[in-house]
């Protein structure tokens, strides 16, 4: 149970909204304990020997009508996977906005390569191409375009500048299954797509990811990169002969059977919170104190958040205000989605990557890690309350979420 005295003195009792950190916002049921079961009496734990993983990776390839699927530890590693797939030489740069999970970042560092912040829009918060287009360097490589919240980037610019300009075009869709553009599912569009299976996404075996693409050589590449690149396939004896630098991203059986699992429910779970989240935005239609989630036309959300924007944010200290009366009143949110936008994380600012040597931004790329790089996104955030969307809100959860932010933003 949840009380609260709102401003105008009035108590308010409720059971708690639905929380992803637990079973009342997860939907893990029958299906996923007999293929847990399974997966335990197969006596195979491992991808390398048992079904659960590879029957993931077929079928998730499937339902985006794409030909490979490589599922491994985290979305972060997904990210890794794609980039993998580029062999990059030290000092090449990758394009990626600043309002995102650092998972989409990470793996560029680990590579010797150079994140290269790009703005995003004011209202999506997604990567601006025209931004995007002004920080192509001769040494640009590829461009993550992260779907921010659910919302899905602007695709035809992207990847016509992409095309353009011989680039990789790389989707994170950690945030936006099933998000549309224009008839296309998010991780269709670009060359590869990436997804996270945390416990907080839309469907989750609690640690995981999965890469997609149509590409048989990328797909070659990363399925070896996963898996120390060992070619199991020509060396089944396994006295390996090694063939690049790899890593170990394998998932396990146990983690593919919830998978398995969880992604056959994934399009019932975005219908639902697509239709909560429509509720709301029309409840909240005459309050003026914040504004909806702006959506392009073209473009389906998938709401992992419902980010909402407050109309006068008065350098965020408005939203911070806003913002903790509706936590308050037990609507599970982050004030500003993240603090600030990731350039400014002392891993950027100090730098703090490979010992004290600052590489590799000491020896390649010239942005400046201060506040002013990417204004937009320094903007944006300063008015955004993000709420954790959830599949099992109820329309009278969703009214009561509605009467928390007109309470809150009073
Ligand atoms: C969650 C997330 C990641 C990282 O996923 P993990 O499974 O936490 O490693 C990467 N990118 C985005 C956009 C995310 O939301």
């Amino acid at each position: 149970m949840v009380s609260t005295t709102t401003q105008s003195g009035e108590i308010v009792r409720r059971d708690a909204l639905p929380h992803f950190m637990n079973a009342s916002g997860r939907t893990f049921g029958e299906e996923e304990e007999q293929l847990v079961l399974e997966a335990l009496r197969s006596g195979c734990l491992s991808k390398t020997g048992g079904s659960m993983v590879r029957r993931l990776e077929q079928e998730f390839a499937a339902m985006l009508d794409l030909p490979f699927a490589t599922a491994c530890s985290s979305g972060t590693a997904a990210v890794h996977l794609c980039l993998s797939a580029l062999h990059l030489e030290p000092g090449d740069e990758i394009i990626v906005p600043p309002v995102t999970d650092i998972g989409t970042i990470l793996p560029i560092l680990w590579q010797n390569a150079v994140p290269v912040f790009a703005d995003v829009e004011p209202l999506t918060m997604t990567l601006d191409p025209n931004d995007v287009c002004q920080k192509i360097t001769g040494r640009t490589r590829a461009i993550i375009a992260v779907h921010v919240a659910g919302q899905m980037c602007d695709m035809a610019s992207l990847r016509k500048l992409a095309d353009e300009r011989k680039l990789v075009l790389i989707e994170d869709c950690s945030q936006a299954y099933w998000a549309e553009y224009k008839g296309n599912l998010a991780g269709t569009i670009g060359d590869m797509a990436c997804f996270s299976l945390q416990q907080s996404k839309h469907v989750t075996c609690g640690e995981g990811g999965l890469m997609v693409t149509h590409n048989a050589q990328y797909a070659r590449t990363v399925g070896l990169f996963a898996d120390k690149a060992w070619p199991r396939d020509i060396n089944s004896l396994g006295s390996g002969r090694f063939l690049f630098l790899a890593q170990n991203y394998r998932m396990s059986e146990l983690q593919g059977a919830v998978a398995l699992a969880q992604i056959r429910r994934v399009q019932t779970v975005v219908s639902h919170r697509r239709r909560s989240a429509e509720l709301l935005t029309s409840l909240l239609g005459n309050t003026t104190a914040v504004t909806t989630p702006y959506i392009p036309a073209g473009t389906k959300h998938s709401y992992w958040l419902y980010l909402l924007r407050v109309a006068q944010p008065k350098n965020g200290t408005n939203t911070q205000r806003i913002g903790d009366a509706l936590v308050a009143q037990g609507v599970p949110a982050w004030i500003r989605y993240i603090v600030d936008p990731l350039y400014l994380s002392p891993l950027f600012t100090e730098p703090a990557t490979y010992g004290t040597s600052g590489y590799p931004f000491r020896d390649f790329g010239t942005q400046r890690f201060e506040r002013g790089l990417c204004p937009h996104a320094e903007a944006a955030l300063d008015s955004v309350i993000a709420i954790h969307w959830n599949e099992n809100l109820t329309d009278v959860h969703v009214r009561e979420v509605a009467a928390a932010i007109s309470n809150a933003a009073h």
